[in-house]
């Protein structure tokens, strides 16, 4: 699955996923990031948890010289510093947090020209001898946290903040501004403060509303696909899949239903890859059924929908990969599909990578985060801006606003599953302990003795196909986790514990439980 053209050590994709460990920018990160890249004065306004420090952290990395970063949160700088570090990336701050030792190193590395990234606290910018070390040290860029802290109206004035405009002039420096705080008159007050042109200004919401927004579980994939795209024929569209293979063939079946298809992947010639490129750019309702390897620099406006045929790797991957339906603001239709075992093969996939135990802790976040989506009980565009810290109303152009899912309270039957997963001793997979659970005699539950266990035959009431919904949905709220390295064992996840003791209940959707999913999802 690591289907992604070459590039440079310097471009900002590879930096991405290299230094950060990102798959996919944020909405809102790349048009800011090639901004400051390119050299541009920006004032950037995000919400807050949005990501703009890496607006201003990856920009630091491409560009030659040294960065330094304002801001007023000591705290905050000094766990930035601590992560970049341990990125590998030389970045330092000077706080009056500092001991004398961490001091002396910064200013090394200073001297010697090695460091990429310097956290200053604003109080700094009153002595002169910050700013004549700033242009010895080859100062490049500055970028300014909270930016609104210049404003004198605003509740969070710095004084301090007033001097960041002279040292702009006086370096002849590129300055980026960053702030979560959107008022008009604030924004003014920043640009003149901060800048003598008017600078490039980002302010977008993350909202592309004239995006539907859809999820199904898989229940005979390739049908529902086929679906989707018969119900839209003659209109542009791309089916994102989990393989190559699946590419190959779901572009077949495509053709089948009297589509014009066509199937992308990394593992085509160039040549190859270029002309179905060129014909998606200028032939009208072309399917392109691809793995991610197929979007980058895709700049067609009207793309109608976008589905995906298997589960994609985190909520910001799929963000960028509907986002790419409907640029030209008229109505486009998204469809993602997503069962058991592609959560498996997600959580293996991140489990078995070379990623430092942080990072993986993270990624399984961000994984979790596109379950939950997935398995929402609410707007899913809700459920999704509010990820990306934007507050919204129910939008009214999603699949559980058009009909919202019948909930019932699944305490019972989770706590059946949870204690099936502790008295096999976590080393059973889904079919097993429903086999367990409904009593169904096998070679296997017969081997292991499992016909005795107490909780042999407790969930007969409940039907095998609602049963796999069931599990699906406690691993899509990470109630347990398939373990890698014993074949996709269920282990029990500490959040499930108070329902196992009775202390918390647990709702589930029905409309999804009613679904069986027939075949695997996602095979390397
Ligand atoms: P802000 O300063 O806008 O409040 P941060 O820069 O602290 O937000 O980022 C918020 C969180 O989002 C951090 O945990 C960061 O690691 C994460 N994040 C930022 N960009 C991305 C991305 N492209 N993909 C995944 N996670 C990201
Ligand atoms: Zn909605």
């Amino acid at each position: 699955m690591c289907d992604s053209p070459t590039m440079t050590a310097t471009d900002p994709r590879t930096l991405l996923a290299s230094v950060f460990g990102f798959d996919a920018f944020r909405p809102g990160q790349e048009e800011i990031v090639e901004a400051v890249c390119a050299g541009r004065d920006v004032l950037a306004i995000m919400p807050t948890g949005g990501g703009k420090s890496l607006c201003f952290q990856l920009p630091a990395l491409v560009r030659d010289g040294l960065t330094v970063v304002i801001s007023p949160l000591i705290a905050l700088m000094r766990d930035q510093v601590r992560a970049l570090q341990e990125a590998g990336v030389s970045a330092g701050a000077l706080t009056s947090g500092n001991t004398e030792e961490e001091t002396a190193q910064v200013r090394q590395a200073i001297t010697e020209g090695r460091l990429k990234l310097l956290y200053i606290a604003p109080e700094r910018l009153a002595s002169t001898a910050t700013e004549r070390m700033l242009r010895r040290a080859d100062t490049r860029l500055i970028a300014v946290d909270e930016a609104h802290c210049v404003s004198q109206w605003g509740h969070d004035f710095r004084p301090d903040y007033l001097r960041i405009g002279e040292l702009r002039r006086t370096l002849g420096v590129p300055l980026a501004a960053f702030t979560a705080t959107a008022d008009a008159e604030t924004r003014a007050e920043i640009a003149t403060r901060l800048f003598d042109a008017p600078p490039q200004v980002f302010l977008h919401g993350f909202d592309r509303p004239n995006i539907a927004l859809s999820f199904q579980p898989k229940d005979g994939p390739r049908r529902q696909v086929l679906s989707f795209a018969a119900a839209r024929k003659g209109q542009s569209g791309i089916v994102y899949c989990g393989t190559r293979a699946k590419t190959e063939s779901l572009a077949r079946a495509l053709r089948e239903d009297g589509h014009s298809a066509c199937h992308y992947h990394g593992g085509m010639d160039a040549g190859d890859r270029r002309e179905v490129e060129r014909r998606f750019q200028q032939e009208d309702g072309l399917i392109v059924v691809a793995t991610v390897a197929f979007g980058m620099g895709i700049d067609k406006p009207d793309i109608r929908w976008v589905a995906h045929a298997d589960l994609p790797k985190s909520i910001e991957a799929y963000y960028q990969e509907i986002g790419r339906a409907g640029r030209d603001g008229a109505p486009a239709d998204t469809l993602t599909l997503f069962g058991a075992d592609d959560i498996r093969y997600r959580r293996q996939q991140i489990d078995e990578g070379l990623a430092p135990a942080g990072m993986k802790g993270a990624d399984h976040g961000r994984l979790n985060a596109l379950l939950g989506l997935a398995e929402a009980q609410k707007c899913r565009r809700q459920t999704l801006l509010a990820y990306f810290g934007e507050n919204t109303a129910p939008c009214g152009n999603c699949d559980l606003c058009e009909s919202p899912p019948d909930l019932f309270d699944a305490t019972t039957e989770v706590r059946m599953a949870l204690s099936a997963i502790l008295r096999t001793e976590e080393r059973f997979g889904t079919g097993h302990l429903i086999d367990v659970l409904t009593g169904t005699d096998t070679d296997k539950t017969r081997r292991f003795g499992h016909d005795a266990l107490p909780t042999w035959g407790v969930g007969r009431g409940t039907a095998r196909p609602r049963w796999q919904a069931i599990f699906r949905q406690m691993m899509g709220l990470d109630l347990v986790r398939p373990d890698a390295e014993r074949h996709g064992a269920l282990r029990m996840t500490d959040p499930a514990r108070p329902i196992l003791r009775g202390e918390a209940s647990v709702t589930l959707r029905r409309d999804s439980v009613a679904r069986t999913e027939r075949r695997p999802a996602v095979k390397q």
